[in-house]
Parts: structure tokens; sequence; C-alpha cells
């Protein structure tokens, strides 16, 4: 079975995001065995207890025991029958169900906060997004705001009989997972704040367990799942918003670091005595091909409505989609001048790390049409492997909804870890 039947079935493919659990006792191996086999089911599709017996190497009757147990907690269901071989009679297949079991994810970025609830299957059971000039409004305020939005999804998905066993916050910059910081975000200038106590404060006793992670690392998490499906194991996923961030997943899986901070790529020093940049330093990939610089190459007249933090970034971006296909000459020419200089960047991405494909995320999707053909022109000029390595450019098809859809799927990863842990 392919790990496209497994997507249409519901259940994703899960990327790496934490390391095995070490088994110490009779119950630590049982719950070790139930993450088995979830995650068996997962990546591989629906099969009979049979065939699951076969492919984890464990007994028939443990098999069982743990199916039962699984079915019990939501987390799998009795699917379509299923012939092992070609003689016998058909077995009962299990699946995937978790539909009563949701994760949330919330993104801040620097003109909008984001929240999506999805199931264990992968359906939104809620999705929400807000217009909040966040620099301004300061971190407090954008933490009650985050409070406010996380209630809200966790209201949605106990109205449809469903239950919450986690949330990640997605934020735009350096953070620290373990201490649940923002260490620095300069498009939001965020430094140190502690964003998971904050949250963790003002939802009280409600508060699911919380997690931090990089925007554009949620991103790629929630692009592989797509990606992987069609046997793309290797990419690198670009924001596209005000910053530009990439999310890199390696062999199925999340590119880290030493310290959690790989993949700041807009940064990457591309234009010597260039502009300045909110980090500080000049001349950064960001400077050139983040929105401002779209915004500023597109409407130079800073009352020009597309300018308005106050709006919601999707009708701005509408907007200037309207002018460039009537052919407003200021727009196409700040396009094509954006797609050279994302071309230069995700050339040297390329020679560096040979993904198989970049996924563009954020504004750049919205203009995919206009600015692939010559990024694609671009990068294939410039990497030095033939044929590109092999690496294909395309248009993210999750659009803004990536980085919070990838924090849902962050707090899910946790059951997959210890499915006894949702009891
Ligand atoms: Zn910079």
């Amino acid at each position: 079975m392919s790990v496209k039947a497994d997507l249409r079935g519901g259940a994703a493919h899960g990327v790496a995001m934490a390391g095995p659990s070490k088994p110490s006792d009779r119950a630590s191996i049982r719950r070790t065995n139930l993450g088995l086999v979830l995650r068996l089911l997962r990546d591989s599709g629906p099969r009979s207890r049979a065939r699951i017996a076969s492919d984890t190497g464990l007994p028939r009757p443990t098999i069982t025991g743990l199916i039962s147990e699984l079915v019990e907690l939501g987390l799998v269901r009795e699917g379509a029958s299923e012939r092992d071989g070609s003689v016998g009679r058909p077995s009962q297949a299990v699946e995937i169900d978790g539909r009563t079991i949701c994760g949330i994810g919330l993104e801040i970025n620097v003109d909008y906060l984001a929240v999506v609830a999805l199931n264990l299957r992968g359906d939104v059971t809620f999705t929400r997004r807000i217009a909040v000039d966040v620099r301004s409004a300061g971190s407090e305020a954008v933490l009650d705001s985050a409070a406010t939005l996380i209630r809200e999804a966790a209201a949605a998905v106990q109205a449809v009989g469903a239950r919450v066993v986690g949330a990640a916050l997605a934020a735009p910059g350096n953070v620290d997972i373990t201490t649940g910081r923002v260490a620095f975000a300069s498009n939001i200038d965020w430094r140190d704040v502690a964003a998971v106590d904050g949250l963790r404060r003002r939802l009280g006793r409600e508060a699911p367990p919380l997690r931090l992670e990089n925007d554009a690392k949620l991103g790629a998490i929630a692009e592989y799942l797509v990606a992987s499906a069609s046997d793309i194991h290797d990419l690198i996923y670009i924001t596209g918003e005000t910053g530009v961030g990439g999310g890199i997943i390696s062999g199925g899986q999340l590119m880290r670091g030493a310290r959690g901070f790989a993949g700041e790529i807009g940064h990457m020093p591309l234009a010597p005595g260039g502009r300045p940049c909110a980090c500080g330093r000049v001349g950064c990939w960001e400077t050139m091909v983040g929105l401002g610089a779209l915004l500023r190459h597109a409407a130079p007249d800073h009352d020009d409505p597309v300018h308005d933090p106050s709006l919601d970034v999707e009708s701005r971006l509408a907007d200037l989609r309207r002018r460039a296909d009537d052919g407003d000459p200021r727009i196409l020419e700040a396009l094509a001048l954006i797609a050279d200089d994302l071309a230069l960047g995700v050339a040297l991405l390329v020679d560096v790390l040979n993904p198989r494909a970049v996924v563009l995320g954020g504004y750049f999707a919205v203009f995919a049409d206009y600015l692939l053909p010559s990024v694609r022109e671009g990068v294939a000029r410039r990497v030095m492997a033939p044929d590109c390595g092999g690496c294909e450019v395309l248009p993210s098809t999750l659009g803004f909804t990536a980085p919070a859809r990838g924090g849902a799927y962050l707090a899910l990863d946790s059951v997959y870890q210890d499915p006894s842990a949702t009891a």
C-alpha cells in the first residue's frame, strides 16, 4: 500500500520528532508496544492483526491485547476486511481512528495569530486567524490573545465530543524548546520571552500540555506530511512571510542542529552593503525576498492599504494579486526582482542540502505562477549538480496555515510516543 493511500485513509505519515523511549519495566514495555503498533498503522496503513504481529515481531496474543487497548482509547478501529495471502478467510483490518483526539497549533506571526485544531486523522476541527500588529502589541497582550484563541479552539473541540491532548506554539525566530522560551525573534522584537510559561499561567487549570517550536520547522512538518505521499523525504520549506525562515527535513527527520536553531536561512548575507535587517545586520536574504521587500517594491506609497497590518494578510495579498493579474507594472517588476533573489538563495540551499523538493510557503505560494518559472530557471542555472540534483521547486498547498498545522501535528505526536497517556 502506498503512503498516499494511507493519507486518504486519514492517518498521516510520521516525521521523526522525538527519540525512542527506553523500556525499563513491564508497564513501560507495554506503553512502548502500544506506540509501536500505533506508529505502524500511521506509517504503513490499515492491516490485520496477523500482519501487525509479523510486521512488529510481537506474538499474536500480545497484539490482540494491544489492539483492544487502542480501541478502548479511541485511537484505532476495525476497518475493511483484508485477505492475508491467497487462501483462508479474510480478516478484519484495524486502522487509525482518533476522531476524538485533537491537537492544537497556534502560530504567532508578525501581523497575525492563527490557530488550527486537527484530530488524529488530520481533519481540521477548528481554524481561525486574527490580524494583530504583534510587534507594537507587545508580548503580554499577544499571549493574552493567544490564550483566548486556544480556549476557543478547545471549546470547539469539546463541542464535537473530542478532547485536546496538547497544544504547540509556533514562533517566528530562535526558540528554546526545553525551556519554552523565545530566545530571539527579530521581526516581532521578542527577546527571551517565557512564552510557554506565560500561556500556561493564562490558561490555568484548563491548560493542555504545551510545547514551543520555530514556525518554519512546524511548517516543514506539515508540508512533509503532504510531500511524503509523493515519496519525498528530503525537503526544505521556506516560510515566505515578513520573516524568511527555513525548515529542513532530511531523510524523514526534522533537522534541528546542536541547539535547535538550524534553518535561519533568512539571515544569510546575500547583499553585501544592502538594506538593514530587523536582526541588526545588513543585506540579509530576508530584506531581499521577505514580504516587506514585496510591499516596498510593489506599493511604494506607505498609505496604500496593502501596508495596513490591521487588515488580514491574505486579503492584502489578494489585492496585490488582482493588481498583478490586471498587469500593474509595479507589482510585476517587484515579482520579477523577488524571483531573481529567491533563486539566488534557493540555489545555495540546494547545493548544500541536496533536497528532493523546496516548498515555497506564505506569499510565495500566492504568487507561485508568477515566481516559479524564473525561480526554477535561476536555480537550475546556478546549482552545481546536474538536473538540479533531482530537486523540484514547488508551491505550498497549505498556504498560511502550514506552521499552525505543524503545531497541531507536534501536539498529537505525544499520542504516538505514549498512547496510554491519552486515557
Ligand atoms: Zn537579518
